[in-house]
């Protein structure tokens, strides 16, 4: 297999389904998807992981819509949000932009269509119209599930106005807990290292990137960077939530999650975060 950002081949990695590459740092995994499967939704609780996470996702939601309004080109309000999932990001959108999103997922997709917001059933590009384009394109943890980036990235380019702007939020391989994960799957603790990759998920991670190897992959394709940062991958804001669904019944072992957790934030900052936004905008 060939590196999508710089093409030498890529090397074994830490696991039987896992490579990088030895040259630009990208990594790939071989993981099945299976999502609109039947059995997908019965295997895992979606909504309890995804309900974890919702305090999170706003407030980094609520960032990126800033960014997408300093950025965009000027009177640019068309926005299209692809793995809209429940509607949390054109919520936050509407305000600033006409926003569309996209959601493979029926049953997810249409809960956020009966909320009001306007939501087509299916993949990116194929469930547009062949005229339609946008001012800004987001993907908000989907690009890393997309099995040909190469070929979902032109079609972003294609689908952006000129000046439109690209916006990639997606988990980090430079990241602190991403990086412990790796060291504790070379310890033979691979639980970590498969939940960062989403292993055992309908639809896993099957891209993991940095700053630079993301940013060399989008010139490539014929994006100029305009803004790239991290985003927090922990906020104190529903962080009991989010250990009550990892899964201790015992509240006082919960509260003492919650309170060593709570105390280490400041200290987690001191480190790359696991979460990165990038705003491409599109040449020529
Ligand atoms: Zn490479």
């Amino acid at each position: 297999m060939n590196c999508v950002v710089c093409h030498h081949t890529v090397s074994h990695g830490l696991t039987g389904w896992h490579s990088q590459c030895p040259h630009c740092r990208y990594e790939a995994a071989t993981l099945r998807v299976s999502i609109n499967v039947p059995q997908a939704h019965a295997s895992i609780d979606e909504e309890a992981r995804e309900a974890s996470l919702k305090a999170l996702r706003q407030a980094n939601f609520a960032e990126i819509v800033d960014h997408a309004r300093t950025y965009a080109p000027p009177g640019g309000r068309r926005l299209l949000d692809v793995g809209s999932a429940h509607g949390w990001f054109l919520e936050a959108a509407a305000p600033a932009f006409d926003a569309i999103g996209i959601e493979p997922d029926a049953e997810v997709g249409s809960k956020a269509a009966q909320r009001g917001f306007q939501v087509r059933q299916g993949y990116f590009p194929d469930a547009l119209r062949s005229d339609e384009t946008f001012d800004v394109i987001v993907f908000n943890d989907v690009i890393e599930h997309i099995p040909d980036i190469g070929s979902a990235l032109r079609a972003c380019h294609d689908r952006l106005n000129p000046g439109g702007i690209l916006i990639l939020n997606l988990p980090n391989s430079r990241g602190f807990f991403y990086r412990l994960s790796k060291l504790l799957v070379r310890l033979r603790i691979a639980g970590p290292f498969e939940r960062m990759w989403q292993k055992s998920l309908p639809s896993p991670h099957l891209h993991y990137f940095d700053n630079q190897n993301l940013t060399r992959l989008l010139a490539g394709l014929g994006f100029s960077l305009v803004f790239q940062r991290e985003l927090p991958a922990l906020r104190a804001q529903g962080l009991k939530e989010r250990l009550g669904y990892v899964g201790n019944p015992n509240p006082l072992v919960l509260w003492g999650q919650y309170v060593v957790i709570r105390c280490l934030i400041p200290v987690l900052r001191l480190f790359p975060s696991d979460i990165i936004v990038g705003i491409y905008r599109r040449e020529g």
